[in-house]
């Protein structure tokens, strides 16, 4: 247990973040955490730096929507002055905070207090002497074995409420260092891919190695490192999860088309509005944005409400129904309209209120006019491989 939120254990799986700021700003680290709880985060970790941190800790845990773990580098007091500030878990760097007894004394009062401790292995801080030993390169072997010389100093003094981590910035070296870790305890383990950069490619680093892992069976609580407002790792780490069905959905789920010759809208730039409008909103619908009526409605069917644009129009639909038309510049406030009836009486009770033959006759006006236009292959390819045929039979 991180306060009142379990890790391991068949727990659902957990989205920490950290914190940015001063933990001394006390105010400023309160509005952060606010910020990272409503994007997603179940557990926020702080640093516990100097003594006006463990100082701003004391005032920051009462008033803090979710537990806070400290996060402690190279110097083992401010391990103990963020136990008095009353924080509900640790994280330890065995490769920057190395000597057994200070390891033992941090260990023994966390066993006294009921808190757990992460033990933090990073690739790139590695105890020197790990390093040395694998021969100058950080390897999942060293990484692992850092993990369990800790735990070795944590049951002398019988202590084992541990989850652990070995993070690397190298996704293929922390996929094979957790792998290698899982096969050798059951301690909860913590993810995530360290330094991984500004976003996007932060996020698809993140992505590949959680992801992996995830879906191994391997992993009870993930973060992701991204150098950007931590509100982006919180709200990454809570869309993985739910992308992956590991936590129920709480925001809208956008799926869009790719978009391609049959588009009759800007499908990027209204998917992306539609984004906009929704943003954190607690709706936990599938939402479909498609470029065409000819196939949206058909390939979207199983979306509780979505939008499709043909003939100057948007043709909504409820579960593969049409329901309504709508001017092509209403179709995003149509579908926050619809998708917020939805969500408060049900798709029935949605469908119920409108006239869905007429709406389905509009379509198929709609969808005719368009393969007309169109004919059923837009994008013209089989009058390509003719023309390509032709010349080449020249
Ligand atoms: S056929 Fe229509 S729905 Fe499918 S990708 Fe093209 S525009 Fe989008």
């Amino acid at each position: 247990m991180v306060g009142n939120v379990p890790v391991g254990g068949g727990a659902p799986i957990t989205v920490q973040s950290m914190t940015i700021t001063k933990t001394a700003d006390v105010e400023g680290t309160l509005q952060q955490i606010y910020a990272l709880a409503a994007a997603g985060a179940d557990i926020v970790r702080c640093t516990c730096n100097e003594i006006a941190a463990a100082e701003g800790l004391a005032q920051i845990i009462p008033r803090s929507p979710v537990p806070i773990v400290a996060d402690i580098h190279h110097q083992y007091r401010m391990a103990l002055a963020a136990l008095d500030a009353g924080v509900q878990c640790l994280r330890l760097n065995p490769g920057n905070i190395r000597k057994p007894e200070h390891i033992k004394l941090v260990a023994q009062e966390c066993k006294d207090r009921g808190i757990p401790i992460r033990i933090g292995v990073n690739g790139g801080s590695l105890d020197p002497k790990l390093y040395e030993k694998y021969g100058g390169r950080v390897t999942p072997e060293a990484m692992v074995e850092s993990a369990q010389q800790e735990l070795a100093y944590f049951e002398e003094v019988g202590f084992d409420n541990v989850k652990i981590s070995v993070k690397a910035s190298s996704v293929p070296l922390m996929i094979e260092a957790y792998r290698q870790l899982a096969d050798v305890t059951d301690h909860p383990l913590h993810l995530g891919v360290t330094e991984a950069g500004p976003p996007p490619v932060g996020l698809l680093k993140g992505t590949a190695g959680l992801a992996t892992l995830l879906a191994e069976g391997i992993g009870d609580t993930i973060r992701y490192s991204l150098t950007a407002d931590p509100v982006e790792e919180a709200r990454a780490g809570r869309q993985l999860l739910e992308a992956l069905g590991l936590r129920e959905r709480k925001n809208v789920d956008l799926i869009a088309c790719p978009s391609c010759g049959r588009a009759e809208i800007d499908v990027i730039q209204i998917a992306q509005d539609a984004m906009a409008a929704f943003g954190d909103r607690e709706i936990p619908l599938q939402v479909a944005v498609m470029g065409c009526v000819v196939n949206g409605p058909g390939e979207a069917r199983d979306a509780d409400i979505g939008i499709a644009a043909g003939n100057k129009r948007g043709h909504l639909f409820v579960k593969g129904r049409n329901v309504a038309v709508v001017p092509e510049d209403e179709m995003v406030s149509a579908l926050v309209e619809w998708a917020e009836f939805i969500h408060a009486h049900g798709a029935e009770a949605a469908i119920a209120r409108v006239d869905t033959a007429k709406a389905e006759r509009e379509a198929e006006r709609d969808r005719a006019v368009l393969l007309a236009e169109q004919g059923d292959d837009a994008n013209q390819s089989e009058q390509r491989v003719d023309l390509i045929r032709k010349r080449a039979s020249l």
